[in-house]
């Protein structure tokens, strides 16, 4: 071993120890002529003191040390002297004397400072292999791999068998657009990289396999959006024979065993939650609610239908009043309110109504005087108004009034996002609709393998966008971490479906053919999920994006500034692939590509 101990791991009991370590030179002091190295590695910081009188040979080999150097110091621990105690440090207490320093690697001056300074992420991403270093970037990949592993445990603890799936395949069918890889040895066909293992954990049920995980990575090709990576890692799961039930529960030792490990245990009660997306919508305006952004929306309908005020008569009867309490909001200057109705109106709302309660209980508003005291103390009473709150109440159609004051609900409660101390708020949201409106009619809203909720069948064809299916996500502080369904494994139902959607049969064939075949010699009935760990990373770790959870990210435009990838190719490559190119393209690109 190069090495007797780590940079973390001397304490005083060490003390007239001799050790050998190696790192990084954090940072080098020169104080009156005593020279001080921080030597860094994963494991922490140890101070290195380099006396000039006792090892003057060492001394001149230390002046030389720069910043980031890679060092191995061989000498005795020591107590550090009275008042140079570094409570922050584990190692604080102690020094290490060299008596022999060996640069093992120089370094260049850094193109971007390792401290907290603020420095531009393409910097970052650029120079990641510095970058990591950091000790933020340090504890989230460890955090991670602790997750991982929580997670594996939890899955074969139940039963669950890791087995991979291809990465080289047929499209998948999760609606995102398909990366895809060019065959050699199939001129003009290409593989596709999987939007997730769907089709092929699928498979794994029809071929008798009862519960399968993967750790797996998928491929998404998006346009940018906040906070999303091409490449992505989930945990994905399948089961046969089971229920929702079954699968919430799977999940949740798994979700669980993460929290733990990420020192959220006590935020994690199971069973979690659960809500049906009808009632998120209607209580929340979403469906990823944040349970922590206070009280639900109620509907306020039925104290306005014989109401004189024309404009909440009129939404009483045609669509809905809906009324959100914002606890202890009443103090906002009438400037501040009229900026609430601004936004509510951007949000899709023609008004919104604020009232203040009073220390007398009495209700502020501008329209106040058009209500009768009946209808002023019901909204107080059904809002649970107390005094310094604000209400707030929007009359539109019913699924406006829910997603105005949904938003408004998020954006009061936590201007800035949530602290730490405001605690985790998870919960299943189940029971999706099936479908939803697309170009061509009704599209799945998870994917065609979904089964409908056994109530709903007969509305498949003549009312699709009532049918609810069996769909669910689970949410956390307003994130989906992450979905999954139980799926059809009735052909007769499966033809429903797909007849629903209007997908033509020659498109069917092309697309599923392989799952709808393996799918005539006996399906076990089955059902599954997928979990973003980054995501679950992320938030385990509060930090405000997935690239700090990733060693190595790319931008928000999909780009890795570290190897310039994506980047054009040679027209040989192009040409061993068999992509036809036109004599103007082939040109341009030779002109352009590296060889
Ligand atoms: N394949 C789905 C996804 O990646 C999850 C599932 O239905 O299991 O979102």
């Amino acid at each position: 071993m190069m090495r007797t101990h780590t940079c973390g791991e001397l304490r005083v009991q060490d003390v007239d120890v001799q050790v050998t370590l190696c790192g990084w030179a954090d940072r080098v002091r020169d104080h009156g002529g005593v020279l001080f190295i921080d030597l860094r590695d994963t494991h922490g910081v140890t101070q290195v003191v380099v006396h000039p009188e006792d090892t003057p040979s060492v001394f001149a080999i230390g002046e030389t040390v720069r910043a980031e150097w890679v060092l191995s110091v061989a000498g005795k621990v020591a107590h550090r002297p009275d008042g140079t105690v570094n409570p922050d440090l584990h190692t604080g207490e102690i020094e290490v004397v060299a008596a022999a320093l060996e640069p093992l690697s120089k370094a260049d001056a850094l193109p971007l400072p390792l401290d907290d300074s603020p420095v531009d992420e393409r910097l970052r991403l650029t120079h990641r292999s510095l970058d990591l270093r950091r000790e933020r970037l340090q504890q989230n990949l460890q955090l991670r791999a602790r997750i991982v592993s929580s997670i594996r445990q939890a899955m074969e603890s139940q039963d669950f068998t890791e087995i991979e799936t291809p990465t080289l395949i047929r499209s998948t069918p999760e609606g995102a657009r398909d990366f895809i890889v060019p065959s050699r040895l199939s001129p003009g066909s290409c593989y596709a990289l999987p939007q997730s293992p769907q089709i092929y954990k699928q498979l794994l049920m029809v071929g008798g396999f009862d519960r399968y995980y993967q750790i797996a990575r998928c491929w998404r090709d998006e346009d940018a959006r906040a906070d999303r990576q091409l490449e992505f890692t989930q945990l994905d799961l399948e089961a046969s024979f089971c229920h929702e039930e079954d699968v919430y529960q799977w999940v949740e030792k798994a979700v669980g065993a993460a929290f733990e490990v990420g020192g959220r245990g006590a935020d994690f009660t199971p069973p979690l939650p659960r809500l049906t997306w009808h009632d998120a919508i209607r209580l929340y305006g979403t469906d990823k609610p944040d349970l922590r952004a206070g009280a639900p929306i109620e509907d306020l309908s039925s104290l306005f239908l014989e109401t004189e005020f024309q404009a909440f008569a009129a939404a009483a009867h045609k669509g809905a009043v809906r009324g959100w309490r914002a606890c202890g909001g009443g103090s906002r200057s009438r400037k501040e309110l009229d900026l609430l109705t601004v936004r509510a109106k951007e949000l899709g709302a023609q008004g919104l109504v604020w009232m203040v309660v009073e220390a007398d209980r009495k209700l502020r508003s501008p329209i106040a005087k058009f209500l009768s005291e009946a209808e002023l103390a019901g909204v107080r009473n059904q809002l649970h108004g107390d005094p310094g709150d604000l209400l707030l109440l929007v009359a539109d159609e019913a699924r406006v009034c829910s997603e105005v004051l949904g938003a408004l609900r998020v954006e009061i409660a936590a201007p800035r996002g949530h602290a730490v101390e405001d605690g985790m708020a998870l919960l299943w949201v189940t029971e999706f609709p099936m479908f939803e409106p697309g170009e061509n009619g009704p599209t799945p809203l998870h994917h065609p393998f979904t089964a409908p909720h056994p109530d709903d069948l007969e509305k498949m064809q003549t009312a699709p966008f009532e049918v609810r299916s069996r769909a669910y996500d689970l949410v956390v502080n307003g994130v989906e971490l992450g979905s999954g369904s139980i799926r059809i494994h009735d052909r007769d139902l499966q033809e429903r479906v797909f007849a629903a959607i209007g997908m033509p049969a020659d498109e069917i064939a092309s697309r599923f053919g392989f799952l709808l075949h393996a799918f005539r010699f006996g399906v076990p009935p089955h059902g599954g999920f997928a979990c973003g760990i980054d995501r679950l990373a992320m938030v385990l770790a509060d930090e405000p994006s997935i690239r700090e959870l990733i060693a190595f990210p790319k931008t928000q435009s999909g780009a890795d500034p570290l190897s310039g990838a994506p980047a054009p190719v040679t027209v040989q490559q192009l040409d061993d692939v068999g992509l036809l190119l036109s004599p103007e393209v082939r040109a341009q690109l030779a002109g352009k590509t590296a060889t």
